[in-house]
């Protein structure tokens, strides 16, 4: 129960990495603000809001209602994100910019309108999704590397920004986890049982990631249990950049 009374905001709720961060952070005691897209599918519980992460309004109308209702905002989680499978070449001006909208500007609101919050309560934890993409070169992935990197940069200079007010900001890298999202990413593939053969194959654990394991590393991150750790990116990712 390390989040008893504290008021939690995550975004992307609705389905794998998120989904599961939600539903941990409500079993751990906290009121749950679930955003999404799509907040049909948020953990039974929590407070669905549809909230397209993209846009400031809802992104601030979300921090609002959860501050209204509860007094406080402890814990945002920016987690909502956006692939795209292109090289530099091929990726267009419209995919360039809607996997920085939807990965950094998403990232940027959600942290704009949470902080004024945080900083006059003196207690505040961030905690963004990055990728393992924003640390090394990924091929058929220009503007996903590029956007998680910049999440990363982002982070910290946030925990820099406010390092000593009772704010942290921290990021997870992970590597290849089993979330719908990359089921999507094998069935384009065209032959999904193969492509996934492969992917299994690279990865020294010899599996891929599951949606609890990084959500655990979320909540650690947002719990007192890391109340020294702000400005550092948390790599989940079974091995595969020691290798
Ligand atoms: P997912 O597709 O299962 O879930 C993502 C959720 O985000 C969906 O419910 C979707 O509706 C929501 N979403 C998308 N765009 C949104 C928007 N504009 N506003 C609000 N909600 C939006 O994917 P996942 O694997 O759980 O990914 C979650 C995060 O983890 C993403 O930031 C992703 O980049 C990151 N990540 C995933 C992996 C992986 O292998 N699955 C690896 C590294 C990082």
């Amino acid at each position: 129960m390390r989040f008893d009374g504290k008021t939690v905001l995550v975004t992307g709720a609705g389905s794998g990495i998120g989904h599961e961060m939600a539903r941990r952070f409500l079993e751990e005691g906290a009121t749950v603000y679930a955003a999404d897209l799509d907040p049909a599918g948020v953990p039974h519980g929590t407070v669905p809001l549809a909230v397209d992460v993209t846009d400031p309004d809802p992104v601030a109308a979300a921090v609002s209602r959860a501050v209204a209702e509860t007094g406080a905002l402890h814990v945002l989680c920016n987690n909502a994100g956006a692939s795209s499978t292109t090289d530099p070449v091929s990726c267009t001006v419209e995919d360039w910019d809607r996997t920085f909208a939807v990965n950094c500007r998403g990232v940027f609101l959600g942290t704009k309108f949470a902080l004024p919050h945080m900083l006059a309560q003196r207690y505040g934890v961030i905690v963004n999704t990055a990728s393992v993409a924003g640390l090394v070169g990924l091929p058929d992935r220009a503007a996903y590397c590029a956007s998680k990197g910049a999440v990363i940069a982002f982070t910290r200079q946030v925990a820099v920004q406010y390092a000593g007010t009772g704010v942290r900001c921290n990021s997870i890298c992970p590597g290849t986890v089993d979330s719908p999202w990359v089921g999507r990413l094998l069935a384009a593939a065209g032959d999904p049982a193969r492509a996934r053969d492969q992917l299994v194959a690279r990865q020294p654990m010899g599996r891929l990631g599951t949606p609890g394991e990084v959500a655990a590393a979320a909540l650690y991150l947002a719990s007192d249990d890391a109340a020294f750790v702000t400005g550092t990116e948390l790599v989940l990712d079974g091995g595969l950049l020691a290798g």
